[in-house]
Order: C-alpha cells, then structure tokens, then sequence
C-alpha cells in the first residue's frame, strides 16, 4: 500500500506543471459535472412522483365521488359507468369495493399486471380516510366512498345538516397506478443531463488545455532557458511578456545572465593567465626535477661506489681475521681476533644496508629468481638467530603448512634479508615473551603468500608508525641509544617488498607487541609438494607433549598429529607424570614423551629424573626439546636418562628423523654412548659461526684459570685486582676487558649504571671503571648513587670510580667531578695509560696484600701450572694439524667414492663437542671412569687427524696419576686447543669441498 502511495507520489512529482494543472481543473470539472448531475436526476425523481401521487389521487377522490350512487345500489350498470369513464395512461387497475374489501366490480388497464392488492401497512389504515401504498413499480390508492343522505335521497338537504352528520362507509375506490412510464421519463431525463454534463465536461477540459498553455508557456521558457544556462549557454535571454510575477522573474534572470557572462569573462581571462603561469612553473619544476633525479643518482650511485669501495678492504679485514683465527692462538689473541671479526661483521652490515639502500634509490636492485624451498628458508634463518633468542630466553616458533617441502620461484636470497631484518628487530625489541613467524597465507593458483612476523616486544607508537618505514626513522631517539641501529633495516625490506610485488604493514600497540607482514608475489609455486611417507615406527605411536608453551604445543600436536602418532598434551611437569601414570593404568602406555626443558615449578629434566626413577612407571623414550646447545643442561639431561637433547627450533626434519630413529629402538631406557650421533647430531646442526661463538664463550668462562700460567709471567702489583667495568658498548668493552686481563685484573661485566649498582652490593671491588653515557642508567647517576650508598654505610670505604668517555662532550669533566668521580680516562686508551690509573688510584697496602694472595695461590698451584706451562710451551712448537696425518687419511680415498677425508672430518666434529663435555663434567664430578674413557676417545679420535697437542692433552687427563686438581686446570687448555682444531678441521672440510 505503502509502495503504491509513494509511487503515485513520485509520478506526480515527475509530471511537469501544465499537466498537473490540467489535472486540477478537469478533476474539478468533473466533481462539479457529478454533484450537480446527482442532484438533478434525484429533483426530477421527486417531482415527477408527487405529480403521479397527486394525479392518482385526484383521480381517486374524483372516482370515489361519482361512484356513492353505485356503490350504494350496487348496480352493476352504474358500477361500469364509472370504472369506464376513466381513461389514463398510468392507471393499470381501478375497482369499486365493499366496505368488507370485496370487490364489486373492476377494471384492468394493462392485462399483464399485477396489481398491488394489499396495503403494506393495514394498522394505519383508518376506514374512512383515504390510503396509499406502493412497491416497486405500482402505487395503490384506496380512496372511501362516503355516503351523504342528500345526494343519495335528498338532493335538497340544508347545509347545516348535512355538516352535522356523519357520513357513511358505502366501500373504496381502489386505484392502482403503474410507474414504469414514470420510471422511463426518469432515465431519459437522466441521459438528456448525463449529456449536457459530458458536453459541458469536454468543453471545460479543452477551454482548460488551452488556457494552462497559454499561463504555463512562459515558465516551460524559463525553464528552457536555465538549462541553457546550466550548460554554459549565455546568450539566452527572455522576452518579457508581462508585468505581473512573471515578469518580474524574467527581469532578474535576463539580469542573472548579464551578471554570469561578465563574471564568465573574467573567469576565462584569469584562467588564460594562470595556464600560462601553470606552464611557465611546470618547465622550471621539470627542470628542478631533473636536477634533482640527477643530483640524487649521482648520491646514490657515489654511495653504492663508497660502499662498494669500503667493501673491498672490510673484506680483507674480515678475511684475515678469520684466518688469524684459524692459526695457533692463544685464548685471548683468538678472542681479540674474534672480537675484530664480529666489529667487521657489523661494520659489514651497515655497509650492506647502505648499498641495497643506496641502489634501491639508484633503480639498480634486481630481483633474482630461482626455485628455492621455503621451508628451508625460514628453518635456516631461525637457526641462525638461535643464539640471540636463547640469550634473551625468548620462544621463537615457526608456523608453515605440514608439507616437507613449499617450492616457490622467487628471490630467495632478498626473502631471507626482509626475513632475517623483521626477526633480528622483533628479537632486538622483545625482553620476554614469544616470537612467531607464519605463512598466513599462500594462494596456489597465483602464487602468493602473506608472511607475519610478531612480538611481544615493546612495540611501535600510534603516531610514529606512519613513518617507521622511511629511511633512517627509528620509533623514537631513544630506541636508538638503546638498541643501536641505522634505521635503514625496514625501509630496505618494504622496497624490496615493493619490487616482489607486495607490501609491507605494520599493526602494533605500545608495549603489547608488533606485528609486521608483508606479501609477496612469486613467479610460481610447486602445486605437487612433495609427502612424507610416514614409516612404521610413527604409524599409531603415543607421544606426550610437556611444554609450557602453548604456541610450541600447537604446533607440536600439528606437527605429530600429520605423521600419524596419537598425541596428547600436558602444559606442566606435574600433569606430565600423573597423563603418563594414568594412560600406564589404562594399558595404554605413552611410547615417547617429548620435553620442554624451560618450564615453570618443574624443569623438563626433573620431570624426566621423576619419570625414571619412579618405579611404578615403565620408562618411555624420552626427548628433550631445549634452546640451551652446549650448557650444562644437555650433560644434565644424559644423566636424567633422557635419550635426545634437540636445540630450538627444532627443524621439522630433524624431529622427525628423531623420532623415527627412537620409536624404531626397542631399549627404552639404555642411554646412548657419548659417541652415538644423539647430541652431536643436533649440535651439528647449528650454524658453525654459532657454535665458534658459543665455544669462546666458554673459553672465556674458564679464561683466569687457563690464562694463570701467561699470568705469572705478567705479574705485577695489579694482579688479582677486582675490577668493575661498566660499559654498554659491547666492543668497547671487550678491549677495556681485554687490557684488564693483560694486566692481571678481574674483571666483572656491567652493561649499564642499574647493572653496576646491583654488582657493587653484591662484590668488592677494588676499583670502578665508568662509561658516562649508557642506557637505563648513565654513570654519572651510578656514580651519584654509589657515593650516596658510601655515605649511609657503616663501615665507610671510598671506591675508586675512574670516568671512561669519549673526549668529545664539552664539559663532561666538570660532570665527572661533580658527580664524585675520581679521574677520567678518555677513549680510546691503551694499556699504558690504563696501568698508569690504576696504580696511581688502588692504593700500596691493598696492591701488596693482592700480592701475597697471588704468591699463596701460586705456590699451591705450582705443579698444576708447571705441567700446564709444559703444554704451552709445547703448543708453541706442535702444528695444529699435522698434515701427514691428513695426507695419510686421504691416500685411502677410492675414486667415485665420498671423499673419506671430509668424512671423517665430519664425523669428529659431531662426536667430539659430546665427548667434551663428558670429560668436563667428568673432572667436576671427580669421576675416574668417566674422565678416562671420554679422554681417551678425544685422544684417538685426535690424532687420527693429526691434532696431536690436543691428543695430548687427551693423554694427560686420562692418565690415572694426575690429579682432578691438574685436570680442572687442564679443561681450560683443552678447550682452547679443542677451538683451535676444529677451526682448522672446518677450513680443511671448506677446502675439500670447494675441491
Ligand atoms: P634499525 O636498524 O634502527 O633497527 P629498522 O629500519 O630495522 O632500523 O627499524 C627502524 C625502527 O623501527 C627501529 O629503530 C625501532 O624503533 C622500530 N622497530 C622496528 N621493528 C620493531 C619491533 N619489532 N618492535 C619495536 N620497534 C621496532
């Protein structure tokens, strides 16, 4: 209904205003023409009957008059008298009647009819007074024939009497009259008025058609003439036609017209003028533009060409540092070589990130395509960045579909940059939490696949966010004192993004986290991937997984699940042992239960110490995931029978080959020789600049005790000094550290004032070294507050605090003193300078008693250092590899086959970093056994390629005379010698290799 309204609405809203007044009027027409012929026909209905009303009963009356005498005699003649003296049309029956209503003598006009007999209402009826009655085409009269004695017997009866007596009832006179003629005269009449209204009717609508043109003509003009207006035609004006309200409104719009042509002038000629001066800017800004592309080529192109200039030498840095590295050095001449290699390495990447910047400007970076495997990409860039997720305990997780293998065509070498860029932020800007890696998405038919890296991490502000990923943009300056960085790291991966056909985004809150992905285009994708075929030893096997973590379980139970084992889940150790105690009950006993080692309440291997040692439970094959490669906790776990220690991230073919390998073993609880490829084969599998750098690491833990045969040597009233150094700058610190060592100091590491501070409480040092400008806490606020602490102390004791800075901060020295520094070295210093300081600051009485302490300790080392000092000098003169022992090896090589040497080289380097930990934990556990078949294994296993100092002093710790106390010093030496053979193994392996 609502539709139909508002669609008449908007039909009439459309129709233009001649036929909307057309429509008033005739619609007025006719509403007139149909009153006024209703009420017509209706005056004419009325009067026609009162007139057949009043004919009938005149008639009546007259009859009844003229028929006392018959009607009183009864005479039959007399009765036909006066029913034939009658002659109407409209009277269809006349009778003369009793007074008991029966009819004496009647007559019928018209045959056919019935008359109308009875009156419709007889309690009206009075005797004597005349009646009528109708129905629908008759009307009936009954008219009383009263009797007067005068006419009837007397013809001269006095007036007076005859008004002073009652007439009689003699009988009726009974009229019927037809309707019917009255009836036709009323339809006739009806048509004569139906025709005049439609006559009248017609000539109303054409005398209105014509004048609503005649009123409407000058407005369908006008409207003409705006349209024309509208589309820019000013020529045309209106004639004016009258006075009235029209031609008023034809004068302001001529006048309108004359105001919008002048106006349109002007318009045309300022716009002339601007075109003109349009053009005349757009040649200079052409010009400008140039100049500038060029200007910006030629920066780009000298910076690709400085670059590439301070390439070449950094690569001779960096050459020969690594191959200082592989010659005989000692722990410390390693460790500052190590240190050049890594400030090469840094100074490489900046380099890098200016180049691929500088030709990105330059329109010179092309994309390379090849087929490559993704999932080898991410795995490998994962492992990579291994060691800086464990050192911040960090969850890295990768997330890709199950297939063994996704082939794409594109750059894999720019995907791994954009990659390795996105997770060394999120790892750079993430204290705790996780990180997670995704293919989001990946559309087969057109290859395209959405990455995502996120972080728990610190986050992105709102308002920096928009420019994050231009150049040289870091979220705030800050972020850049304290993390480091060129700011050019996310602008080179969204350009190379851009080149890949897609784009980088960004979507992070402020301390919640940050999520960057990115889309990219590849030129196809292996629809095929490839399977794997699931062996019989997965088909249908238990495995529980126990991690904390639930990411880690997620992927966990998808990845199992896709090999065909059943799996089930338990987030803590606790839950671990009752899910195992309980499926045992249910005769349905877990085959393997997989281990994080880092979990709240209960570590991964007390979990397994409580599995293997409850008797109730029969032991399941058990693996161990943890981030820790060469700590301690891979011994721990051997001993807590767990038979597979895997690093994270777990490639998803190593676990897969680890489980394989382990439900195929029928002893679930045997321990698998040092020897066995167990955790050899998962140390191998970290990148070798790692485990180089983890190595060291260690190295640097034992350093004073391996070092203390050089030390005696160097001894000096420094010797043993405990010294604080509080630098943020890692290579700083390693130089500051490294001259402290040469001088016989230890030293303690602060990375910033908060570190110094809670160091201070808990050591005595001797003496302060402070960087002034450091992040979290600068060392003029430690200082502050170390002499603030000083004061409130009971047993009040000043510390030597020395300022290190850089001398370009005008005024620094006046914040030093006032601050309560003592002196202030300025960066960089030499060993000189630095002895120079510290002897002038620690004072002669605490030198002479650090002195007898050294003698004291010496002296109960002599035999461990005399033996120790044997083997240096030893190391002086022995090669690190004898290369007859290698010639020996490759003289068994057989054509077509392996080449022997590489294998065997391979071999040791998996086996032997187990069997060095063995006999570490051997000495700290004072286990004979232990120590002398670890020992022993390394000794062979050494000489056989020729490492013969380092089977040596294999030899040594195996004998049975020396004591733990020569071993314990001996372990620092054995490390040592260990680095710098497999140093050299690995460049003997490169080299056969590259062969
Ligand atoms: P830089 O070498 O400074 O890290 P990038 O271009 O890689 O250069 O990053 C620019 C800046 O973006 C960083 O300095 C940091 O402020 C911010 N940023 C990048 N990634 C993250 C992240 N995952 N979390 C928080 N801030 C980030």
């Amino acid at each position: 209904m609502i539709k139909t309204g508002s669609s008449i609405k908007d039909r009439l809203k459309k129709v233009g205003l001649t036929t909307k007044f057309n429509l008033v009027t005739n619609l007025l027409v006719a509403l007139t023409a149909i009153v006024l012929t209703t009420s017509m026909v209706s005056i004419e209905q009325t009067t026609r009957k009162i007139e057949l009303l009043n004919r009938g009963y005149s008639i009546a009356q007259v009859l009844a008059k003229f028929s006392e005498f018959a009607l009183y005699s009864e005479d039959s003649e007399s009765l036909n008298l006066v029913l034939n003296t009658l002659d109407d049309k409209a009277v269809s029956y006349l009778a003369l009647v009793r007074k008991d209503k029966t009819v004496l003598a009647e007559r019928w006009f018209i045959e056919s009819t019935t008359p109308l007999l009875a009156f419709v209402n007889n309690s009206q009826h009075l005797i004597d007074a005349p009646i009528y009655s109708e129905n629908k085409s008759q009307i009936l009269f009954m008219v009383p024939v009263l009797s007067t004695r005068s006419t009837l017997f007397d013809g001269h009866m006095l007036e007076s009497e005859s008004n002073a007596q009652t007439p009689e009832l003699l009988g009726y006179v009974r009229l019927v009259l037809n309707t019917t003629q009255m009836e036709q005269l009323k339809q006739k009449s009806l048509v004569t008025v139906l025709m005049i209204v439609l006559v009248i009717f017609a000539g109303a609508t054409l005398l209105t058609f014509l004048l609503a043109r005649k009123i409407t003509r000058p407005i369908a003009e006008f409207v003409e003439a705006t349209k024309k207006v509208a589309f820019g035609q000013l020529d045309k004006k209106l004639q004016k036609t009258n006075d009235g309200e029209l031609g008023e409104l034809t004068r302001n719009f001529n006048y309108m017209v004359d105001q919008l042509q002048r106006s349109n002038l002007a318009v045309k000629e300022h716009q002339e003028n601007l075109e003109n001066k349009v053009e005349e800017r757009t040649q200079a800004l052409v010009v400008a533009k140039d100049l500038a592309e060029t200007a910006n080529r030629a920066k780009s192109e000298f910076l690709a060409a400085m670059s590439h200039e301070i390439r070449t030498p950094m690569n001779g840095v960096l050459g020969m540092a690594e191959l200082l590295i592989s010659t005989n050095l000692n722990a410390r001449q390693l460790h500052f070589a190590e240190t050049i290699l890594k400030s090469g390495d840094s100074l490489l990447t900046i380099i890098n990130d200016i180049l691929d910047f500088s030709k990105i400007e330059a329109g010179k970076l092309e994309i390379d395509n090849h087929q490559f495997d993704l999932r080898k990409l991410f795995e490998d860039a994962a492992e990579l960045l291994a060691e800086p997720v464990l050192s911040k305990g960090l969850e890295l997780h990768i997330q890709l579909p199950l297939e063994p293998l996704i082939l794409v065509e594109g750059d894999e070498v720019r995907l791994r940059q954009i990659l390795l860029n996105l997770m060394s932020n999120a790892i750079k800007f993430t204290e705790t939490g996780n990180i997670i890696v995704s293919l989001i998405e990946s559309k087969n038919d057109n290859a395209r696949f959405t990455f995502s890296v996120t972080d728990t991490g610190i986050g992105i502000d709102k308002s920096q966010q928009a420019h994050i990923f231009e150049a040289f943009s870091q979220a705030d300056r800050s972020t850049t004192r304290q993390y480091g960085g060129t700011g050019l790291g996310l602008a080179i991966s969204s350009q190379l993004i851009a080149l890949m056909g897609g784009e980088l985004t960004l979507e992070s809150e402020i301390g919640q986290g940050s999520t960057f992905s990115f889309t990219v285009q590849f030129q196809s994708r292996l629809v095929q991937a490839e399977s794997w075929s699931i062996p019989e030893e997965l088909n249908g096997k238990r495995i529980l997984v126990v991690d904390d973590n639930e990411v880690n379980r997620e992927i966990l139970l998808l990845q199992l699940t896709s090999w065909q084992t059943i799996i089930e889940l338990a987030n803590d150790g606790l839950s671990a042992i009752m899910k195992i105690k309980k499926a045992q009950q249910n005769k349905v006993p877990f085959d393997l239960v997989i281990l994080d080692w880092h979990m709240p309440n209960m570590d991964g291997i007390e979990v397994a110490e409580i599995i293997v040692s409850d008797s109730e439970i029969k032991t399941p094959k058990l693996v161990m995931l943890s981030s820790a490669a060469f700590d301690e906790e891979s011994c721990r776990a051997k001993n807590a029978g767990i038979q597979r220690y895997l690093i994270k991230p777990v490639k998803q073919k190593a676990l897969f080959d680890c489980l394989t390998y382990e439900l195929a073993q029928p002893d679930f609880t045997q321990l698998e020789s040092a020897e066995s490829h167990d955790t050899a084969t998962e140390i191998q599998s970290i990148p070798h600049k790692i485990l180089k750098n983890r190595l060291i690491t260690d190295n640097s833990c034992v350093k004073n005790s391996g070092e203390s045969g050089a030390s005696v040597s160097n001894k000096n009233c420094l010797q043993n000094t405990s010294i604080l150094l509080v630098e943020d700058n890692l290579v700083n610190q390693e130089v500051a550290k490294g001259l402290l060592e040469i001088l016989g100091c230890n030293v303690q590491i602060a990375n910033n004032g908060k570190e110094a501070l809670m160091l201070y409480h808990k050591v005595d040092f001797d003496l302060i070294l402070m960087d002034c400008h450091m992040p979290i806490m600068d060392g003029i606020e430690a200082t502050k507050e170390i002499r603030a602490l000083e004061k409130t102390s009971d047993n009040y004791q000043h510390m030597p605090i020395i300022a290190l800075t850089a001398n370009v901060q005008h005024g620094i020295e006046q914040l030093c003193n006032d601050a309560g520094m003592d002196d202030y070295l300025s960066k960089p210093f030499d060993r000189k300078q630095l002895e120079k300081m510290l002897q002038h600051w620690l004072s002669t009485s605490l030198l002479a008693k650090r002195a007898d302490e050294f003698e004291t300790i010496a002296l109960a080392n002599d035999d461990a250092l005399k033996s120790i000092a044997v083997l240096n000098n030893a190391a002086l003169e022995e090669p690190i590899l004898q290369r007859k022992a290698l010639d020996n090896i490759l003289a068994l090589h057989r054509p077509g086959m392996p080449n022997i040497l590489a294998r065997i080289i391979t071999i040791y380097l998996d086996s032997s970093p187990a069997l060095l930990f063995t006999i570490q934990q051997a000495v700290k556990e004072t286990d004979r056994d232990k120590l002398f078949n670890a020992a022993h294994a390394l000794k062979s296993a050494s000489a056989n390629l020729g490492a013969v100092q380092l089977s040596k002093t294999c030899q040594i710790l195996e004998s049975k005379e020396s004591s733990f106390e020569v071993a314990t010093e001996l372990i620092g030496t054995l490390k040592r010698e260990y680095s710098t053979v497999e140093n050299a193994l690995k460049i003997e392996l490169l080299r056969l290799t590259d062969d």
